[in-house]
């Protein structure tokens, strides 16, 4: 008896990613849609012929289709350009597809056509692999340009390629899990994003906000520079349009203007960069550190528009920062609840009464119940954390 390898037990989750082939791989894979097409209408004429002989005769196993691959490879040649590991799952499909069928569960398989909407087929080759951020390798097409790559992580178990009506590429993939959990700490923490700072935790931790004063000025004056430079292109060329001026410059051949674009651009993306490390390296810190985190659901949130650039970056920290601790928690298998933030700067943690509304500028206020002495934030946060502890 074959030894059967383990199924294991890591979690499985689906991704899917764009392809960009060039024309030449386009070719190749319009042949391997075909193959597999080829292959299950080969089977279905097959089973038809012997249940139209016999009615009775015996059901061919998966197995003994797998046993007639290498004749018909021989008969066909051109299916020895597919992924091979692609007509395993074909012969599992349609071996599958009758045994539901003579079960009574499904209907008679069908001849596949190849005017079908959807053109794909899947394998489950060890062949493929990431190459680089946008790249990946697939098994008898080699490198092949894609979406970002960042998305997969861990072991792949099978793709699938397709097209759609719009002639975009797809490669959809199932990808085991790598174990990441993070040891268990017994803690919980809920945490309140600020003005003033980006978290502040149930435990009377405070995480400074992040800013860049350096980048968001020198933005800020690039920004301004841009827009002046624009003005004064928009009118030059509408002048040299206006006197029909030979050689007249569309717009975008104002370089002073491009320039202070890029410029602009550059300041905005080393923002970023700096805003995403610092997010990164608290959030780590608080998934290893806490079990559960509960965080006040922003959706709920209202949350006031305001185009001032400082107040603006800071509401993008709070997304990114909730972002990754959605999927950290998730990735290192720690919980993540998210509360309604209603009444959450109106109660007293202590005693659980309403002391009503209370302007921004109130840092710190006493209940009138209990008396007992609160930072308003901090008294926030802990609010958040019953209420998440209550939903657990
Ligand atoms: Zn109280």
């Amino acid at each position: 008896m074959a030894i059967r390898k383990r199924k294991s037990d890591l979690p499985e989750y689906g991704v899917k990613i764009r392809l960009y082939p060039t024309l030449v791989q386009q070719a190749k894979l319009r042949q391997f849609f075909g193959n597999d097409r080829f292959l299950w209408n080969q089977l279905v004429s097959l089973y038809q012929e012997r249940y139209k002989n016999n009615k009775k005769s015996k059901l061919l196993t998966e197995f003994d289709l797998n046993n007639l691959l290498p004749a018909l490879k021989n008969e066909y040649p051109f299916l020895k350009a597919s992924d091979s590991s692609s007509f395993q799952i074909v012969t599992k499909n349609i071996s599958d597809a009758w045994e539901a069928f003579f079960a009574g569960t499904r209907r008679k398989p069908r001849f596949h056509s190849k005017h079908s909407a959807k053109q794909s087929y899947t394998g489950k080759s060890s062949g493929i692999r990431i190459m680089g951020k946008r790249n990946m390798f697939l098994p008898k097409l080699r490198r092949v340009r894609s979406s970002k790559t960042g998305v997969i992580d861990g072991k792949i178990k099978r793709y699938t390629i397709s097209v759609d009506a719009c002639g975009r590429y797809w490669l959809s993939l199932i990808v085991e899990k790598k174990t990441a959990f993070l040891p268990k700490t017994g803690k919980a923490a809920g945490i309140d994003v600020g003005l003033t700072h980006l978290a502040i935790l149930s435990d009377g931790r405070k995480f400074d906000k992040f800013s860049s004063d350096y980048c968001e000025k020198q933005a800020e004056i690039w920004q301004s520079k841009s827009s002046k430079r624009r003005h004064l292109a928009l009118v030059k060329s509408q002048q040299d349009a206006n006197r029909k001026a030979l050689g007249a410059k569309s717009l975008s051949d104002y370089r002073n203007w491009q320039k202070a674009n890029v410029a602009k651009n550059r300041y905005m993306s080393r923002i970023t960069n700096q805003r995403d490390d610092y997010l990164h390296k608290i959030s780590d810190q608080l998934v290893k550190e806490y079990d559960v985190i509960v965080i006040e659901d922003l959706k709920i949130k209202n949350m006031t528009k305001n185009h001032h650039r400082a107040r603006s970056i800071l509401r993008q920290s709070w997304g990114r920062f909730r972002d990754m601790l959605e999927y950290k928690c998730k990735k290192y298998g720690k919980i993540l609840i998210k509360v309604n933030p209603a009444y959450t700067s109106r109660i007293c943690s202590k005693c659980g009464k309403d002391t009503g509304k209370k302007p921004l500028s109130v840092r710190e206020w006493d209940c009138p119940f209990c008396k007992a002495h609160h930072d308003r934030d901090i008294n926030a946060s802990i609010n958040i954390l019953l209420k998440g502890l209550a939903q657990l």
